[in-house]
């Protein structure tokens, strides 16, 4: 991509109403647009992040079993009052000219479980798994945390369906270690801990997923030898004491809960009448799980825990191109040459944002460390002299000169 042909600009100036990290540099980074409070659109680069991190997400949920769907956003009133939930203060109602009101999803529990009701009936179909990556809404009061809490914001809920407790337990753990799998792969694993909290009526504990944050809105408590934590909400109910071994000394911290997942088991089924024929041929209720994380949510834990005072620092991983290709003056054997460069790494098929506009040397590096791409390829009248590029590291603070000819030996 050309960066003088790219949609979106960075910029240096932000909504002053905006005042997270997250935002501030989403948002002069060209990443994102802020529409309202919680409401964003996402840019070219900043949809390129988004993908990634959701194409991740489906990568580790298709690994377990999960197949995906895609649910309607706008939902039946009568389905959310057979759970008692229409007036919960996070559902938005949209109402028609007509005065038909219909609710816009928060969570899918009302639309899955008639659904799966409606296709499977017999153990044999046990046990199975859906989910979707899909846009939510809630009426959130504070939507000052930049993406890291939208009130239209992505989300991936993946929904369990099983005939006992002990497949049911079974799948949780598979979805646990999936769920780290995908904290690994992001580059945030090393500050996310699996947290105890409330399970609601039917399970002790559900499980939330907390990356170690000072822009996080939660505080939990981290056991240091289990590396678990127990989030405040329900540390008198574990008596202060690590719900794995007991250990007292827990160290309070301030986190961001980027993943959740929970053991419905009957609460859903048993409102919608979901129940599967046995073997005998009797009729049970169907147990759930259900397994929630947020993209968005993650991609601006992301830039709040991997920044500088330059700007971004993203993993190769989910970086929005995996070089940015500068070239520095008007020079036109530069231009010629880094043309040159542009095109061989296309063909090798490696992502590459190119830096073609006519500016300063001080604007391109000022923007590129702001935009924050792994790696940085430089070419100048001063390289091209030595038939060299100079390569950087966002990460690092040196710079290297390499043959241009050793171009694709890099590791990208
Ligand atoms: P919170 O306690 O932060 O309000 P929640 O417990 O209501 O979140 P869930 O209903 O479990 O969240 O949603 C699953 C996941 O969706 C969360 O772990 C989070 O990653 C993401 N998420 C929830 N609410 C938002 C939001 N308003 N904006 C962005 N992501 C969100
Ligand atoms: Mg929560």
């Amino acid at each position: 991509m050309k960066q003088s042909q790219l949609f979106g600009k960075t910029t240096y100036e932000v909504p002053k109403d905006e005042t997270s990290i997250n935002a501030r540099l989403l948002i002069r980074g060209g990443f994102v647009d802020k529409l309202m409070a919680g409401v964003y659109t996402y840019l070219p680069l900043g949809k390129r992040v988004l993908t990634k991190i959701e194409n991740i997400i489906r990568e580790e949920m298709d690994a377990i079993g999960g197949q995906e769907i895609l649910m309607p956003a706008l939902q039946n009133k009568k389905d959310w009052q057979t759970t008692g939930r229409w007036d919960v203060d996070v559902m938005m109602k949209v109402k028609t000219f007509f005065d038909k009101e219909y609710g816009l999803g928060w969570t899918h529990e009302e639309v899955v479980t008639p659904l799966a009701k409606k296709y499977i009936r017999s153990y044999k179909d046990f046990p199975f798994s859906v989910y979707q990556i899909q846009t939510k809404f809630r009426s959130e009061k504070r939507a000052k945390s930049g993406v890291l809490r939208g009130r239209e914001f992505s989300m991936k809920d993946l929904y369990s369906f099983h005939v006992g407790e002990e497949d049911l337990n079974k799948f949780y753990d598979l979805a646990k270690e999936a769920y780290f799998k995908i904290f690994d792969r992001v580059g945030i694993k090393n500050k996310t801990y699996l947290t105890f909290a409330s399970g609601g009526d039917f399970s002790k504990y559900s499980h939330e997923f907390q990356t170690l944050s000072s822009a996080g809105e939660d505080t939990i408590y981290i056991c240091d030898k289990c590396k678990v934590a127990v989030n405040k909400e329900i540390i008198d109910e574990v008596k202060n004491r690590c719900p794995e071994c007991g250990n007292e000394n827990l160290e309070e911290d301030k986190a961001i809960e980027t993943g959740n997942i929970f053991k419905l088991k009957t609460k859903f089924t048993e409102a919608f009448n979901f129940k599967f024929l046995d073997k005998k041929g009797e009729e049970n209720l169907v147990l759930m799980g259900c397994y929630g994380i947020g993209p968005s949510r993650l991609m601006g834990t992301i830039v709040e825990l991997l920044n500088d005072e330059n700007g971004i620092i993203w993993p190769e991983s989910i970086a929005p191109y995996q070089v940015h290709l500068v070239s520095l003056g008007n020079d036109d054997n530069v231009i010629a040459e880094a043309e040159k460069i542009y095109d061989s790494l296309q063909k090798e098929k490696i992502e590459v944002l190119y830096d073609d506009r006519n500016e300063s040397a001080g604007v391109k590096f000022k923007d590129s460390d702001l935009i924050g791409i792994p790696l940085r390829i430089v070419v100048s009248k001063k390289t091209i002299e030595k038939r060299s590029i100079e390569i950087k590291k966002r990460d690092a603070d040196g710079f290297e000169l390499i043959g241009i000819d050793k171009i694709m030996n890099l590791e990208f």
